[in-house]
């Protein structure tokens, strides 16, 4: 989906929502963001 990275807050990028590890609180994380080493991994 298109909004706002949590993390960089750079707007109008594509995010993909998804819960921290060990937490219910969910994050939007742009594809910079997101870690590519599996921690937040499908
Ligand atoms: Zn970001």
């Amino acid at each position: 989906m298109i909004g706002k990275c949590d993390q960089c807050g750079l707007e109008s990028v594509e995010v993909k929502r998804m819960k921290k590890p060990n937490s219910q609180e969910e994050t939007a994380l742009c594809n910079q963001c997101r870690p590519v080493d599996g921690a937040y991994a499908y």
